[in-house]
Protein backbone atom coordinates (compact mmCIF):
# COMPACT_ATOMS: atom_id res chain seq x y z
CA UNK A 1 0.00 0.00 0.00
CA UNK A 2 1.36 3.21 -1.07
CA UNK A 3 -0.22 6.78 -0.75
CA UNK A 4 1.37 9.44 -3.06
CA UNK A 5 0.44 12.98 -2.87
CA UNK A 6 -0.27 14.98 -5.95
CA UNK A 7 0.63 18.81 -5.63
CA UNK A 8 -1.41 21.13 -7.84
CA UNK A 9 0.57 25.10 -8.93
CA UNK A 10 -1.56 26.71 -6.64
CA UNK A 11 -1.52 24.61 -3.88
CA UNK A 12 2.37 25.35 -3.05
CA UNK A 13 2.64 25.79 0.83
CA UNK A 14 4.33 22.73 2.72
CA UNK A 15 1.31 22.46 5.54
CA UNK A 16 -1.32 22.12 2.53
CA UNK A 17 -3.60 19.36 3.52
CA UNK A 18 -2.63 16.89 1.15
CA UNK A 19 1.11 16.91 2.57
CA UNK A 20 -0.16 17.42 6.07
CA UNK A 21 -1.85 14.47 6.13
CA UNK A 22 1.28 12.30 5.21
CA UNK A 23 3.57 14.66 7.20
CA UNK A 24 4.27 12.34 9.48
CA UNK A 25 5.39 9.40 6.83
CA UNK A 26 7.18 11.88 4.18
CA UNK A 27 10.42 9.90 3.56
CA UNK A 28 7.69 7.28 2.26
CA UNK A 29 5.60 9.34 0.54
CA UNK A 30 5.98 10.03 -2.93
CA UNK A 31 5.00 13.45 -4.30
CA UNK A 32 3.99 14.72 -7.66
CA UNK A 33 3.99 17.82 -9.75
CA UNK A 34 3.73 18.41 -13.20
CA UNK A 35 3.46 21.09 -15.54
CA UNK A 36 1.23 20.45 -17.98
CA UNK A 37 1.53 23.15 -21.47
CA UNK A 38 -2.18 21.99 -22.33
CA UNK A 39 -3.41 23.52 -18.97
CA UNK A 40 -1.08 26.70 -19.57
CA UNK A 41 -2.29 27.39 -22.90
CA UNK A 42 -6.24 26.41 -22.56
CA UNK A 43 -6.35 30.11 -22.59
CA UNK A 44 -3.41 33.08 -23.88
CA UNK A 45 -2.13 32.78 -20.40
CA UNK A 46 -0.17 36.12 -19.74
CA UNK A 47 3.44 35.19 -20.04
CA UNK A 48 4.24 36.55 -16.56
CA UNK A 49 2.21 34.08 -14.78
CA UNK A 50 3.54 31.07 -16.21
CA UNK A 51 6.88 32.16 -15.66
CA UNK A 52 5.33 33.21 -11.80
CA UNK A 53 3.40 29.60 -11.33
CA UNK A 54 5.84 27.42 -12.89
CA UNK A 55 9.25 29.29 -11.12
CA UNK A 56 7.43 28.90 -8.17
CA UNK A 57 6.54 25.02 -8.50
CA UNK A 58 10.08 24.49 -9.35
CA UNK A 59 11.41 26.18 -6.19
CA UNK A 60 8.57 24.46 -3.74
CA UNK A 61 9.80 20.82 -5.52
CA UNK A 62 13.09 21.52 -4.19
CA UNK A 63 11.91 23.39 -1.07
CA UNK A 64 10.14 19.66 -0.35
CA UNK A 65 12.94 17.36 -2.03
CA UNK A 66 15.53 19.16 0.94
CA UNK A 67 13.14 18.59 3.75
CA UNK A 68 12.50 14.74 2.82
CA UNK A 69 10.30 14.53 0.67
CA UNK A 70 10.85 12.45 -2.50
CA UNK A 71 9.42 14.45 -5.20
CA UNK A 72 8.82 13.55 -9.04
CA UNK A 73 9.15 17.65 -11.36
CA UNK A 74 7.77 16.86 -14.27
CA UNK A 75 8.53 19.89 -16.63
CA UNK A 76 6.97 20.89 -19.78
CA UNK A 77 4.72 17.55 -20.14
CA UNK A 78 1.30 17.83 -22.94
CA UNK A 79 -0.69 16.95 -20.50
CA UNK A 80 -1.87 16.25 -16.88
CA UNK A 81 -2.79 12.60 -17.46
CA UNK A 82 -0.10 10.69 -19.05
CA UNK A 83 2.65 11.43 -16.74
CA UNK A 84 0.15 10.87 -13.95
CA UNK A 85 -0.83 7.48 -14.93
CA UNK A 86 3.17 6.43 -15.23
CA UNK A 87 4.30 7.84 -11.78
CA UNK A 88 0.98 6.21 -10.34
CA UNK A 89 2.15 3.06 -11.80
CA UNK A 90 6.13 3.19 -11.41
CA UNK A 91 5.58 4.31 -7.47
CA UNK A 92 3.09 1.60 -7.35
CA UNK A 93 0.51 4.36 -5.72
CA UNK A 94 -2.64 2.93 -4.44
CA UNK A 95 -4.22 5.61 -2.68
CA UNK A 96 -3.49 9.24 -4.34
CA UNK A 97 -4.43 12.32 -2.40
CA UNK A 98 -4.88 15.80 -3.62
CA UNK A 99 -5.68 18.83 -1.69
CA UNK A 100 -9.43 19.83 -3.21
CA UNK A 101 -9.13 22.03 -6.02
CA UNK A 102 -9.76 25.96 -5.47
CA UNK A 103 -11.05 26.05 -9.04
CA UNK A 104 -14.57 23.91 -9.68
CA UNK A 105 -13.65 22.92 -13.13
CA UNK A 106 -10.42 21.43 -12.41
CA UNK A 107 -12.15 19.43 -9.49
CA UNK A 108 -14.67 17.98 -12.17
CA UNK A 109 -11.77 17.17 -14.26
CA UNK A 110 -9.83 15.27 -11.17
CA UNK A 111 -13.04 13.49 -10.87
CA UNK A 112 -13.52 12.34 -14.21
CA UNK A 113 -9.65 10.92 -14.54
CA UNK A 114 -9.61 7.04 -14.86
CA UNK A 115 -7.67 6.13 -12.49
CA UNK A 116 -5.87 2.92 -11.27
CA UNK A 117 -5.63 3.40 -7.95
CA UNK A 118 -7.84 5.09 -5.08
CA UNK A 119 -8.37 9.16 -5.09
CA UNK A 120 -8.99 11.14 -1.71
CA UNK A 121 -9.66 14.99 -1.76
CA UNK A 122 -8.78 16.35 1.33
CA UNK A 123 -10.66 20.22 2.45
CA UNK A 124 -8.78 22.70 0.96
CA UNK A 125 -7.01 24.60 3.91
CA UNK A 126 -5.71 27.73 1.85
CA UNK A 127 -8.87 30.04 3.04
CA UNK A 128 -9.36 31.10 6.88
CA UNK A 129 -13.20 29.84 5.93
CA UNK A 130 -13.56 25.84 4.75
CA UNK A 131 -16.38 25.89 2.48
CA UNK A 132 -18.46 23.99 5.12
CA UNK A 133 -17.55 26.80 7.84
CA UNK A 134 -18.91 29.19 4.76
CA UNK A 135 -21.94 27.32 4.30
CA UNK A 136 -23.14 27.33 8.02
CA UNK A 137 -23.13 31.06 7.63
CA UNK A 138 -24.50 31.25 4.63
CA UNK A 139 -27.37 29.01 4.77
CA UNK A 140 -30.12 30.88 7.30
CA UNK A 141 -29.04 34.23 5.24
CA UNK A 142 -31.59 35.62 2.68
CA UNK A 143 -28.98 37.87 1.37
CA UNK A 144 -25.28 37.20 1.30
CA UNK A 145 -24.00 40.94 2.51
CA UNK A 146 -20.59 41.46 2.74
CA UNK A 147 -20.24 43.90 5.28
CA UNK A 148 -21.83 40.94 7.82
CA UNK A 149 -19.38 38.04 6.48
CA UNK A 150 -16.49 40.55 7.31
CA UNK A 151 -17.92 41.26 11.02
CA UNK A 152 -18.21 37.69 11.46
CA UNK A 153 -14.62 37.37 10.44
CA UNK A 154 -13.39 40.21 13.35
CA UNK A 155 -14.93 38.50 16.02
CA UNK A 156 -14.15 34.47 14.77
CA UNK A 157 -10.28 35.35 14.15
CA UNK A 158 -10.23 38.08 16.57
CA UNK A 159 -9.05 40.84 14.27
CA UNK A 160 -8.89 44.45 15.73
CA UNK A 161 -11.27 44.10 18.16
CA UNK A 162 -11.41 44.74 21.81
CA UNK A 163 -11.39 42.61 25.26
CA UNK A 164 -15.07 43.34 24.98
CA UNK A 165 -15.67 41.77 21.25
CA UNK A 166 -16.24 45.46 20.26
CA UNK A 167 -14.08 46.72 17.20
CA UNK A 168 -11.05 48.47 17.76
CA UNK A 169 -11.30 52.29 16.91
CA UNK A 170 -15.62 51.94 17.74
CA UNK A 171 -16.39 51.49 14.15
CA UNK A 172 -16.12 48.23 12.38
CA UNK A 173 -15.72 50.03 8.51
CA UNK A 174 -13.61 53.29 7.87
CA UNK A 175 -14.21 52.97 4.24
CA UNK A 176 -15.07 56.89 4.00
CA UNK A 177 -12.09 58.08 5.12
CA UNK A 178 -10.22 56.17 1.93
CA UNK A 179 -11.49 57.81 -0.81
CA UNK A 180 -9.20 60.61 -1.53
CA UNK A 181 -8.29 61.78 -5.33
CA UNK A 182 -5.00 62.03 -5.68
CA UNK A 183 -4.42 65.49 -6.04
CA UNK A 184 -0.97 67.32 -6.03
CA UNK A 185 2.65 65.37 -6.42
CA UNK A 186 2.21 62.00 -4.61
CA UNK A 187 4.92 60.68 -2.78
CA UNK A 188 4.54 57.26 -3.56
CA UNK A 189 6.77 54.59 -2.04
CA UNK A 190 9.06 51.33 -3.96
CA UNK A 191 7.54 48.19 -4.43
CA UNK A 192 9.78 45.32 -3.37
CA UNK A 193 11.08 43.41 -6.51
CA UNK A 194 13.47 40.72 -7.36
CA UNK A 195 15.89 39.59 -9.77
CA UNK A 196 15.38 36.93 -11.94
CA UNK A 197 17.70 33.99 -10.28
CA UNK A 198 18.76 30.82 -12.55
CA UNK A 199 14.83 28.78 -12.09
CA UNK A 200 13.31 31.74 -13.49
CA UNK A 201 15.57 32.52 -15.88
CA UNK A 202 15.21 28.68 -17.51
CA UNK A 203 11.31 29.37 -17.55
CA UNK A 204 11.24 32.45 -19.13
CA UNK A 205 13.63 30.72 -22.20
CA UNK A 206 11.29 28.20 -22.54
CA UNK A 207 8.38 30.70 -22.88
CA UNK A 208 10.38 32.99 -25.36
CA UNK A 209 11.44 29.71 -27.05
CA UNK A 210 9.23 26.90 -27.35
CA UNK A 211 6.56 27.12 -30.63
CA UNK A 212 4.02 26.22 -28.14
CA UNK A 213 4.10 29.91 -26.46
CA UNK A 214 4.04 31.81 -30.05
CA UNK A 215 0.53 33.53 -29.39
CA UNK A 216 1.12 34.38 -25.94
CA UNK A 217 4.71 35.97 -26.87
CA UNK A 218 2.08 38.08 -29.34
CA UNK A 219 -0.04 39.62 -26.46
CA UNK A 220 2.13 39.67 -23.70
CA UNK A 221 5.49 41.14 -23.58
CA UNK A 222 8.45 39.14 -21.31
CA UNK A 223 11.18 42.22 -21.12
CA UNK A 224 11.20 41.73 -17.57
CA UNK A 225 10.16 39.45 -14.76
CA UNK A 226 10.37 40.57 -10.88
CA UNK A 227 7.97 38.80 -8.70
CA UNK A 228 8.78 37.15 -5.91
CA UNK A 229 9.09 32.77 -6.08
CA UNK A 230 9.53 31.26 -3.51
CA UNK A 231 7.74 31.54 0.38
CA UNK A 232 10.90 33.30 1.56
CA UNK A 233 10.50 36.35 -0.98
CA UNK A 234 6.70 36.56 -0.73
CA UNK A 235 6.94 36.79 3.30
CA UNK A 236 9.60 40.03 2.51
CA UNK A 237 7.03 41.43 0.29
CA UNK A 238 4.82 41.10 3.32
CA UNK A 239 7.05 42.64 5.69
CA UNK A 240 7.85 45.29 3.23
CA UNK A 241 4.01 46.15 2.66
CA UNK A 242 3.60 46.05 6.23
CA UNK A 243 6.53 48.51 6.88
CA UNK A 244 6.57 50.73 4.39
CA UNK A 245 2.98 50.52 2.32
CA UNK A 246 0.16 49.87 4.83
CA UNK A 247 0.38 53.22 6.81
CA UNK A 248 -0.59 54.98 3.58
CA UNK A 249 -2.18 52.02 2.18
CA UNK A 250 -6.04 53.94 3.19
CA UNK A 251 -6.71 57.11 1.83
CA UNK A 252 -5.23 56.92 -2.27
CA UNK A 253 -6.92 53.12 -2.09
CA UNK A 254 -9.34 54.31 -5.04
CA UNK A 255 -6.77 56.78 -6.90
CA UNK A 256 -5.51 55.83 -10.44
CA UNK A 257 -2.01 57.78 -11.42
CA UNK A 258 -0.48 57.54 -14.44
CA UNK A 259 2.65 55.61 -14.63
CA UNK A 260 2.32 54.50 -10.52
CA UNK A 261 1.50 51.26 -11.16
CA UNK A 262 0.99 50.10 -7.45
CA UNK A 263 0.28 53.10 -4.99
CA UNK A 264 0.61 52.10 -1.54
CA UNK A 265 -1.14 48.57 -2.50
CA UNK A 266 -0.19 45.39 -1.37
CA UNK A 267 1.09 43.21 -4.59
CA UNK A 268 0.22 40.63 -2.42
CA UNK A 269 -2.74 38.37 -4.40
CA UNK A 270 -0.46 36.41 -6.52
CA UNK A 271 1.69 34.94 -3.71
CA UNK A 272 -1.76 34.58 -1.37
CA UNK A 273 -3.52 32.26 -4.85
CA UNK A 274 -0.48 30.32 -5.08
CA UNK A 275 -0.10 29.10 -1.13
CA UNK A 276 3.00 31.20 -0.77
CA UNK A 277 1.22 33.32 1.86
CA UNK A 278 -1.28 32.16 3.97
CA UNK A 279 -4.71 34.88 4.69
CA UNK A 280 -4.04 34.49 8.30
CA UNK A 281 -0.80 36.08 8.54
CA UNK A 282 -1.00 38.57 6.22
CA UNK A 283 -4.11 39.72 8.60
CA UNK A 284 -2.06 39.08 11.70
CA UNK A 285 1.28 41.00 10.35
CA UNK A 286 -0.63 43.76 9.55
CA UNK A 287 -2.43 44.20 13.15
CA UNK A 288 0.64 43.84 14.91
CA UNK A 289 2.30 46.90 12.81
CA UNK A 290 -1.14 48.81 14.03
CA UNK A 291 -0.82 47.42 17.20
CA UNK A 292 3.40 48.78 17.35
CA UNK A 293 2.58 51.91 15.53
CA UNK A 294 -0.87 53.02 17.38
CA UNK A 295 0.30 56.26 18.29
CA UNK A 296 1.00 57.55 14.27
CA UNK A 297 -0.87 55.33 12.57
CA UNK A 298 -4.53 55.71 11.48
CA UNK A 299 -6.68 53.07 12.06
CA UNK A 300 -8.39 53.73 8.79
CA UNK A 301 -5.76 52.49 6.68
CA UNK A 302 -4.86 49.17 8.21
CA UNK A 303 -8.85 48.52 8.84
CA UNK A 304 -8.97 49.11 5.47
CA UNK A 305 -6.34 46.82 4.45
CA UNK A 306 -7.43 43.94 6.90
CA UNK A 307 -11.46 44.20 5.02
CA UNK A 308 -9.73 43.14 1.74
CA UNK A 309 -8.36 39.72 2.65
CA UNK A 310 -10.25 39.02 5.79
CA UNK A 311 -13.66 40.26 3.90
CA UNK A 312 -13.36 40.74 0.33
CA UNK A 313 -11.04 37.61 -0.58
CA UNK A 314 -12.74 35.23 2.12
CA UNK A 315 -16.35 36.44 0.82
CA UNK A 316 -15.66 36.00 -3.11
CA UNK A 317 -14.39 32.51 -2.13
CA UNK A 318 -17.22 31.91 0.16
CA UNK A 319 -19.92 32.71 -2.60
CA UNK A 320 -17.66 30.82 -5.66
CA UNK A 321 -18.68 27.34 -3.24
CA UNK A 322 -22.35 28.08 -3.01
CA UNK A 323 -22.94 29.11 -6.44
CA UNK A 324 -24.47 26.60 -8.88
CA UNK A 325 -22.94 25.09 -12.31
CA UNK A 326 -25.02 28.25 -14.20
CA UNK A 327 -22.89 31.02 -13.06
CA UNK A 328 -20.36 30.99 -15.46
CA UNK A 329 -22.47 31.34 -18.18
CA UNK A 330 -24.73 34.17 -16.45
CA UNK A 331 -25.59 37.16 -18.53
CA UNK A 332 -28.37 39.13 -16.87
CA UNK A 333 -28.44 42.38 -19.10
CA UNK A 334 -28.11 39.53 -21.89
CA UNK A 335 -24.47 41.77 -23.34
CA UNK A 336 -23.26 40.32 -26.66
CA UNK A 337 -20.96 42.97 -27.90
CA UNK A 338 -17.48 41.33 -28.62
CA UNK A 339 -14.72 42.15 -26.92
CA UNK A 340 -12.90 45.00 -28.75
CA UNK A 341 -8.92 44.10 -30.09
CA UNK A 342 -8.11 47.22 -28.29
CA UNK A 343 -7.96 45.15 -24.92
CA UNK A 344 -5.32 42.69 -25.83
CA UNK A 345 -3.16 45.70 -27.36
CA UNK A 346 -4.22 48.82 -25.83
CA UNK A 347 -4.19 50.80 -28.95
CA UNK A 348 -6.71 52.71 -28.17
CA UNK A 349 -7.51 56.67 -27.63
CA UNK A 350 -9.06 56.65 -24.34
CA UNK A 351 -6.14 57.18 -22.10
CA UNK A 352 -7.54 55.70 -18.87
CA UNK A 353 -8.14 52.11 -21.07
CA UNK A 354 -4.77 52.60 -23.05
CA UNK A 355 -3.02 53.66 -19.91
CA UNK A 356 -4.01 50.32 -17.90
CA UNK A 357 -4.20 47.79 -20.29
CA UNK A 358 -0.36 48.86 -21.31
CA UNK A 359 0.13 48.25 -17.66
CA UNK A 360 -1.12 44.92 -17.79
CA UNK A 361 0.50 44.14 -20.40
CA UNK A 362 4.14 44.73 -19.09
CA UNK A 363 3.03 43.26 -15.11
CA UNK A 364 0.13 41.52 -15.48
CA UNK A 365 -1.34 43.58 -12.33
CA UNK A 366 -3.46 46.71 -11.88
CA UNK A 367 -5.36 47.17 -8.92
CA UNK A 368 -8.21 46.82 -7.49
CA UNK A 369 -10.01 50.60 -8.77
CA UNK A 370 -8.39 50.29 -12.45
CA UNK A 371 -9.82 46.38 -12.75
CA UNK A 372 -13.52 47.71 -11.47
CA UNK A 373 -13.81 51.37 -12.28
CA UNK A 374 -11.92 51.27 -15.92
CA UNK A 375 -11.71 47.99 -17.19
CA UNK A 376 -14.81 45.98 -16.59
CA UNK A 377 -16.71 49.66 -16.33
CA UNK A 378 -16.21 50.00 -19.77
CA UNK A 379 -17.24 46.56 -20.67
CA UNK A 380 -20.29 47.02 -18.86
CA UNK A 381 -21.90 49.59 -19.58
CA UNK A 382 -20.28 49.41 -23.28
CA UNK A 383 -22.47 46.44 -23.23
CA UNK A 384 -19.38 43.63 -23.50
CA UNK A 385 -20.28 39.78 -23.55
CA UNK A 386 -19.70 39.19 -19.36
CA UNK A 387 -18.14 35.78 -20.64
CA UNK A 388 -15.45 36.96 -23.21
CA UNK A 389 -14.66 39.63 -20.56
CA UNK A 390 -14.28 37.34 -17.99
CA UNK A 391 -12.02 34.99 -20.60
CA UNK A 392 -9.92 38.23 -21.05
CA UNK A 393 -9.51 38.96 -17.26
CA UNK A 394 -8.30 34.98 -17.00
CA UNK A 395 -5.98 35.60 -19.40
CA UNK A 396 -4.46 38.53 -18.67
CA UNK A 397 -3.89 38.85 -14.81
CA UNK A 398 -1.23 37.51 -12.87
CA UNK A 399 -3.47 36.64 -9.91
CA UNK A 400 -6.23 35.05 -12.12
CA UNK A 401 -7.89 31.99 -11.34
CA UNK A 402 -11.30 30.41 -11.50
CA UNK A 403 -12.30 31.00 -8.13
CA UNK A 404 -11.52 34.94 -8.28
CA UNK A 405 -12.51 35.51 -11.58
CA UNK A 406 -16.27 34.43 -11.28
CA UNK A 407 -17.03 36.11 -8.53
CA UNK A 408 -15.08 39.58 -9.09
CA UNK A 409 -15.60 39.69 -13.12
CA UNK A 410 -18.65 38.52 -13.59
CA UNK A 411 -20.53 39.07 -10.12
CA UNK A 412 -19.04 42.45 -8.88
CA UNK A 413 -17.71 43.94 -12.43
CA UNK A 414 -20.45 42.78 -14.52
CA UNK A 415 -23.57 42.43 -12.66
CA UNK A 416 -23.94 39.49 -14.85
CA UNK A 417 -25.39 37.48 -11.96
CA UNK A 418 -28.44 39.91 -11.53
CA UNK A 419 -26.86 41.17 -7.82
CA UNK A 420 -26.24 37.74 -6.45
CA UNK A 421 -23.11 39.71 -5.16
CA UNK A 422 -23.32 43.55 -5.44
CA UNK A 423 -26.13 45.54 -4.70
CA UNK A 424 -26.22 47.56 -8.02
CA UNK A 425 -23.81 48.19 -10.64
CA UNK A 426 -21.01 49.31 -10.76
CA UNK A 427 -21.24 51.21 -13.78
CA UNK A 428 -19.82 54.56 -13.55
CA UNK A 429 -19.57 57.47 -16.46
CA UNK A 430 -16.02 59.77 -16.97
CA UNK A 431 -16.78 61.64 -13.68
CA UNK A 432 -15.59 59.43 -11.26
CA UNK A 433 -12.57 58.52 -13.32
CA UNK A 434 -11.75 62.05 -13.76
CA UNK A 435 -12.26 62.66 -10.07
CA UNK A 436 -10.05 59.54 -9.02
CA UNK A 437 -7.08 59.65 -11.62
CA UNK A 438 -4.96 61.98 -13.69
CA UNK A 439 -6.05 60.12 -17.04
CA UNK A 440 -8.12 62.65 -18.32
CA UNK A 441 -6.04 65.57 -18.51
CA UNK A 442 -3.84 63.96 -21.30
CA UNK A 443 -6.71 62.18 -22.88
CA UNK A 444 -8.26 62.92 -26.64
CA UNK A 445 -11.50 62.62 -25.69
CA UNK A 446 -13.17 65.37 -23.58
CA UNK A 447 -14.26 64.43 -20.01
CA UNK A 448 -17.66 66.32 -19.68
CA UNK A 449 -18.98 65.77 -23.26
CA UNK A 450 -21.59 63.69 -23.16
CA UNK A 451 -22.14 63.34 -26.97
CA UNK A 452 -20.41 65.16 -30.42
CA UNK A 453 -16.83 64.35 -32.07
CA UNK A 454 -14.83 64.49 -28.65
CA UNK A 455 -17.85 63.15 -26.51
CA UNK A 456 -15.80 60.96 -23.96
CA UNK A 457 -17.10 57.30 -24.76
CA UNK A 458 -17.81 56.57 -21.18
CA UNK A 459 -20.02 59.14 -21.10
CA UNK A 460 -22.32 57.83 -23.82
CA UNK A 461 -22.15 54.15 -23.13
CA UNK A 462 -22.99 54.94 -19.29
CA UNK A 463 -26.06 56.79 -20.20
CA UNK A 464 -27.10 54.50 -23.05
CA UNK A 465 -26.46 51.40 -20.33
CA UNK A 466 -28.93 52.99 -17.86
CA UNK A 467 -31.33 54.12 -20.44
CA UNK A 468 -31.47 50.59 -22.32
CA UNK A 469 -31.59 48.48 -19.18
CA UNK A 470 -33.95 50.76 -16.92
CA UNK A 471 -36.74 48.31 -16.54
CA UNK A 472 -34.48 46.03 -15.27
CA UNK A 473 -32.89 48.25 -13.57
CA UNK A 474 -35.58 50.11 -11.66
CA UNK A 475 -35.80 46.87 -9.95
CA UNK A 476 -32.46 47.19 -7.80
CA UNK A 477 -33.21 50.07 -5.18
CA UNK A 478 -30.39 51.45 -5.38
CA UNK A 479 -30.62 52.59 -8.55
CA UNK A 480 -33.28 54.92 -8.15
CA UNK A 481 -31.73 58.46 -7.67
CA UNK A 482 -29.50 57.98 -10.94
CA UNK A 483 -32.50 57.11 -13.08
CA UNK A 484 -34.12 60.11 -11.71
CA UNK A 485 -30.92 61.88 -13.32
CA UNK A 486 -32.32 59.64 -16.80
CA UNK A 487 -34.97 61.22 -16.80
CA UNK A 488 -34.34 64.71 -16.68
CA UNK A 489 -32.69 64.60 -19.73
CA UNK A 490 -33.84 65.41 -23.05
CA UNK A 491 -35.54 62.80 -25.63
CA UNK A 492 -33.10 64.40 -28.40
CA UNK A 493 -30.14 64.46 -26.29
CA UNK A 494 -30.86 61.06 -25.42
CA UNK A 495 -31.52 59.81 -29.39
CA UNK A 496 -27.98 61.51 -29.84
CA UNK A 497 -26.27 59.28 -26.73
CA UNK A 498 -27.86 56.24 -27.65
CA UNK A 499 -27.12 56.83 -31.93
CA UNK A 500 -23.25 57.49 -30.68
CA UNK A 501 -23.14 54.34 -28.83
CA UNK A 502 -24.18 52.30 -32.00
CA UNK A 503 -22.02 54.16 -34.20
CA UNK A 504 -19.17 53.22 -31.18
CA UNK A 505 -19.97 49.30 -31.81
CA UNK A 506 -20.35 49.63 -35.49
CA UNK A 507 -17.37 51.67 -36.11
CA UNK A 508 -15.36 48.71 -33.81
CA UNK A 509 -16.87 45.82 -36.25
CA UNK A 510 -15.76 47.37 -39.24
CA UNK A 511 -12.07 48.27 -37.66
C1 LIG B 1 -12.94 42.94 -12.31
C2 LIG B 1 -12.05 42.46 -11.20
C3 LIG B 1 -11.13 41.44 -11.42
C4 LIG B 1 -10.34 40.96 -10.37
N1 LIG B 1 -9.49 39.93 -10.60
C5 LIG B 1 -8.78 39.40 -9.58
C6 LIG B 1 -7.93 38.28 -9.79
O1 LIG B 1 -7.81 37.78 -10.89
N2 LIG B 1 -7.26 37.77 -8.73
C7 LIG B 1 -7.34 38.33 -7.49
O2 LIG B 1 -6.70 37.83 -6.56
N3 LIG B 1 -8.12 39.38 -7.28
C8 LIG B 1 -8.84 39.94 -8.28
N4 LIG B 1 -9.62 41.03 -8.05
C9 LIG B 1 -9.68 41.60 -6.69
C10 LIG B 1 -8.62 42.70 -6.42
O3 LIG B 1 -8.74 43.69 -7.40
C11 LIG B 1 -7.21 42.14 -6.40
O4 LIG B 1 -7.13 41.08 -5.45
C12 LIG B 1 -6.18 43.19 -6.00
O5 LIG B 1 -6.24 44.28 -6.88
C13 LIG B 1 -4.79 42.56 -5.98
O6 LIG B 1 -3.79 43.52 -5.80
P1 LIG B 1 -3.08 43.79 -4.39
O7 LIG B 1 -2.53 42.51 -3.86
O8 LIG B 1 -2.10 44.89 -4.59
O9 LIG B 1 -4.32 44.20 -3.53
P2 LIG B 1 -4.65 45.25 -2.39
O10 LIG B 1 -5.49 46.33 -2.96
O11 LIG B 1 -3.46 45.69 -1.67
O12 LIG B 1 -5.59 44.35 -1.45
C14 LIG B 1 -5.07 43.42 -0.53
C15 LIG B 1 -5.53 42.02 -0.79
O13 LIG B 1 -6.92 41.89 -0.61
C16 LIG B 1 -7.42 40.80 -1.38
N5 LIG B 1 -8.61 41.27 -2.12
C17 LIG B 1 -9.11 42.52 -2.14
N6 LIG B 1 -10.25 42.56 -2.84
C18 LIG B 1 -10.46 41.32 -3.28
C19 LIG B 1 -11.48 40.73 -4.07
N7 LIG B 1 -12.50 41.46 -4.54
N8 LIG B 1 -11.38 39.43 -4.37
C20 LIG B 1 -10.35 38.68 -3.92
N9 LIG B 1 -9.36 39.18 -3.15
C21 LIG B 1 -9.43 40.49 -2.84
C22 LIG B 1 -6.30 40.38 -2.32
O14 LIG B 1 -5.78 39.16 -1.87
C23 LIG B 1 -5.28 41.48 -2.19
O15 LIG B 1 -3.95 40.99 -2.30
C24 LIG B 1 -10.43 41.54 -9.08
C25 LIG B 1 -11.32 42.58 -8.88
C26 LIG B 1 -12.14 43.02 -9.90
C27 LIG B 1 -13.13 44.10 -9.65
S1 LIG C 1 -11.85 61.32 -20.99
FE1 LIG C 1 -12.95 59.39 -20.94
S2 LIG C 1 -11.71 57.98 -22.15
FE2 LIG C 1 -10.44 59.73 -21.67
S3 LIG C 1 -9.33 59.14 -19.83
FE3 LIG C 1 -11.16 60.25 -19.17
S4 LIG C 1 -12.69 58.66 -18.83
FE4 LIG C 1 -11.05 57.73 -20.03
Amino acid sequence: MTTGVWVLGDQLWADQAALLSCAGAKAQTPVLMIESIQHATALPYHLQKLVLVWSAMRHFAEELQASGWPVTYVKQAENFQTPLLAWIQQQQITELRVMRPSDRPFTRYLQTLDLPCKLVLLANNHFLWSEEAFQTWATPRKRLLMEDFYREGRRRFHILMTEEGQPLGGQWNFDKENRKPPKGGLQTPEPLWFPADAITQSVITTLQQSPQFEQQRRYWPLESFQWAVTRTQALKVLDHFVQTRLSGFGPYQDAMVTGEDTLWHALLSPYLNLGLLQPLEVVQAAEQAYQKHQQTWEISGVEGFIRQVLGWREYMHGVYTCVDDTYPERNWFQHQHPLPEFFWTGNTLMNCLHQVIHQVRQTGYAHHIQRLMVLSNFALIAGLSPQETEQWFHAAFIDAYDWVMQTNVLGMGLFADGGVLASKPYAASANYINKMSDYCKSCHYNARARTGEDACPFNFFYWDFLARHRTQLKSQGRMSFILKNLDKMTNAELAAIQQQAVNWHQKQRKA
